[in-house]
């Protein structure tokens, strides 16, 4: 799995372009897989496929004629899906366009800039406090034109066709933790089950992410409901402890096999409710689709302090880690069979188990019958909808947190199923009553949300 991150981790992937396709080259060396595309500017539910972008190099020049920033140093140096740029300005209308992180002064930030045409650099803060006052060339050699979005897929048949989905994104460039360290497991999880016997079949995804498990589902609706149990990979090479975030679920097969693993295993380890933030999970568990997928992690997304920065590098995985999480999720996969063929023995069918959330019981326990709180119901419940296209996200990707209202968005349109009220929400978020409020006032105004 080291020897595939060093291979992987100088690509500078992004949603769509070569970066993915050449990805893909390097994990069919190593396993079946099968490659799908669909063209720019295809509806995928509340959303569109974007175009197609492909770097060949950016940089930034002093008057001088010195290279001062450069993505062939660091992939991360450019925001990636800048549009092309070539001009000349000063010190100062260059800021602007500049990310650095003055807290940590040695590390360039990964940040992104998928849904508004906009450009950038980032660098370190050190490399931002050396540049001098005076006019600077910048080169963003770039296309961002219609193409293709691409992803690949592993399947794995069964003895049953009811499907274990696993999925990673293989959208991030030249970040080793987030998430060459998922591709690597799940190439390799793949080389294991290819070669036992599987009672249910296996989907492995290595897909773009957001937009990549948004097209996903759109494209395989009629078939999601094979799905019995799924799993999101993803920071699984770091040192730190595992980590499993439930399904929106919350008492699926999937829930009560790693749960059993993790306790079984004796080691230190941590599990979170579904919280409607993090990786592609968000759309898995959608409140149209609400499938049985947790996401199994080692520290997760933005609590490690190198997390979406150039620090996130091969150092940050260890063979010893990654082993574990590879070994853990084979042991996961086969408790999954037993959960889900211990509940056929019971008659418990997996749709009886999906028609409420345990969430949702849980809620009504502790709040009580006569909860007066209003209801509200998400008019586009298949994955997320596109909230930057109607103004309501921040522009600019890849930062540590989400504002507080961009949070409140996310547990108003992920809960808002009419199994949950608006203080049922408050309570399981944490989020300020009248935050949830207002924010819910406005997803009304933006017909993303109706009272019942
Ligand atoms: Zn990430």
């Amino acid at each position: 799995m080291l020897e595939l991150i060093k291979r992987l981790y100088p690509i500078c992937r992004s949603i769509t372009g070569g970066g993915v396709r050449q990805t893909l080259d390097i994990l069919e060396s190593h396993i079946a897989i099968e490659r799908h595309e669909i063209a720019s500017g295809t509806p995928v539910f509340d959303w569109t496929i974007p175009d197609e972008w492909n770097l060949s190099r950016a940089w930034i020049k002093d008057s001088a004629g010195n290279v001062v920033v450069d993505t062939a140093v660091h992939n991360l140096h450019v925001v990636n899906y800048s549009e092309p740029q070539h001009a000349t300005m000063s010190l100062e209308a260059l800021s602007s366009h500049l990310h650095s992180l003055p807290a940590t002064p040695d590390w360039i930030p990964y940040r992104t800039t998928y849904y508004k045409r906009d450009w950038g650099f980032c660098l370190t803060d050190r490399q931002r406090k050396s540049l001098r006052p005076g006019m600077y060339e910048v080169v963003i050699d770039a296309t961002l034109a219609p193409g293709h979005l691409t992803w690949g897929e592993c399947y794995l048949p069964g003895e049953s066709d009811r499907e274990v989905l696993l999925s990673t994104h293989v959208c991030h460039p030249s970040l080793a933790n987030d998430n060459c360290s998922g591709m690597a497991l799940l190439t390799f999880l793949a080389r294991h089950l290819r070669d036992r016997r599987r009672r249910l079949s296996y989907r492995l995804l290595f897909i773009p992410g957001t937009i990549g498990s948004i097209a996903w589902l759109a494209r395989n609706e009629a078939r999601v409901g094979r799905i019995d149990a799924g799993l999101v990979a993803s920071c699984v090479g770091d040192r730190g402890n595992l980590t499993y975030k439930r399904s929106r679920r919350g008492n699926a097969p999937v829930d009560r096999a790693v749960e059993r693993v993790l306790q079984a295993s004796g080691r230190s380890h941590r599990i979170v409710d579904f919280v409607p933030y993090g990786y592609d999970e968000r759309q898995y568990c959608s409140p149209g689709f609400n499938l049985p997928v947790g996401c199994l992690m080692r520290t997760p997304n933005g609590e490690y302090p190198e997390y979406h920065t150039s620090a996130d590098d091969q150092s940050l995985v260890s063979a010893e880690h990654l082993a574990d999480s590879l070994q853990t999720y084979a042991e996961v996969c086969v408790a999954i069979e037993e959960e889900i063929s211990r509940d056929a023995g019971d008659g418990r069918s997996a749709t009886l188990l999906q028609t409420r959330s345990h969430q949702a019981d849980r809620a009504t326990q502790t709040t009580g019958a006569r909860d007066d709180s209003p209801r509200y119901v998400n008019t586009q419940p298949k994955c997320e909808p596109q909230l930057g296209k109607r103004g309501l996200y921040r522009a600019t990707g890849g930062s540590n947190h989400p504002g507080a209202t961009q949070m409140a968005m996310l547990w108003l349109l992920n809960f808002s199923d009419g199994d949950h009220s608006l203080s049922h929400i408050g309570e399981k978020s944490g989020i300020d009553p009248i935050l949830l409020t207002h924010t819910a006032d406005l997803l009304v105004e933006h017909g993303l949300l109706v009272r019942v």
